[in-house]
């Protein structure tokens, strides 16, 4: 069956010695704590190597933020799927909603980037989500069907089931509102019913898809007991080890 995930997305925060502080404290609660989940972070790219290095015998997965679409070149500012591959990176976040709305991302650059992870055997963990504007005007099942259609439907089953979907609606991040239990569940039943028509029942149920925007510790286990719901992508509550751990104890 598939994995339940909890995954830290710590975007642009913390300095170089903050950032070993967080990750030597999340290495001792792996070898102090059992977890009934996988446990992933995404730190800024410039700490992977450090990542890799901290948690090469323990079992938390490493992801970067952001990859880009192409192999190599004359990209300037940008890194390849190429690059975090060969310092032993498992994968990478794809379009969260910061990326697409600072940088103008969309389903299609999703669709190469995550095809690109894929094709040197790393994960994407691949992320949509409707607006404020968007739910206010009802749209949020349709705004969700198009953006997995458009990033993840031009994938074999093969490839399809290796990807982590991450439902984020923009409106519940990094604001305090969480979608309830039962607005996000219906949409993870959604994108796993869209995926079912698609690709077939099987392939639908082997896939992992997290929710994301505000889960906390006094939030998680609610959300994460929901039935299409297989865990989190944290933003905020993974900066600290006490919130992280906690989060992470939902699944317990
Ligand atoms: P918050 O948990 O801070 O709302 O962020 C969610 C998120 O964007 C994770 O990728």
């Amino acid at each position: 069956m598939r994995k339940n995930i909890v995954a830290g997305n710590w975007k642009m925060n913390k300095n170089f010695a903050d950032a070993e502080a967080l990750m030597i404290q999340l290495l001792e609660y792996k070898k102090n704590n059992t977890t009934n989940c996988e446990v992933y972070i995404a730190p800024p790219a410039l700490y992977l190597t450090m990542a890799k290095d901290i948690f090469k015998n323990a079992e938390v997965e490493v992801f970067a933020q952001d990859v880009s679409e192409y192999q190599s070149g004359a990209y300037t500012g940008e890194i390849s799927v190429e690059m975090i591959n060969s310092i032993g990176i498992d994968g990478s976040l794809v379009s969260h909603s910061e990326r697409r709305q600072y940088h103008g991302e969309t389903d299609s650059h999703a669709n190469r980037k995550v095809k690109a992870l894929l094709d040197v055997g790393l994960t994407p963990i691949y992320c949509n989500g409707e607006t404020l504007e968007q739910r206010k005007a009802g749209q949020h099942f349709e705004v969700v069907k198009n953006q997995t259609e458009v990033a993840l439907f031009t994938l074999s089953a093969d490839e399809i089931k290796k990807v982590v979907i991450a439902y984020e609606p923009v409106w519940a991040i990094g604001t305090g509102e969480t979608a309830t239990p039962e607005q996000a569940q219906e949409i993870h039943a959604h994108i796993r019913s869209l995926i079912a028509a698609k690709y077939g029942q099987e392939v639908a149920d082997e896939i992992s898809i997290l929710y994301g925007g505000s889960v906390k510790p006094d939030n998680a286990k609610e959300i994460f007991s929901q039935p299409d719901i297989d865990g989190g992508l944290i933003g905020g509550a993974a900066l600290k080890i006490e919130d992280f751990s906690k989060i992470i104890e939902g699944f317990n």
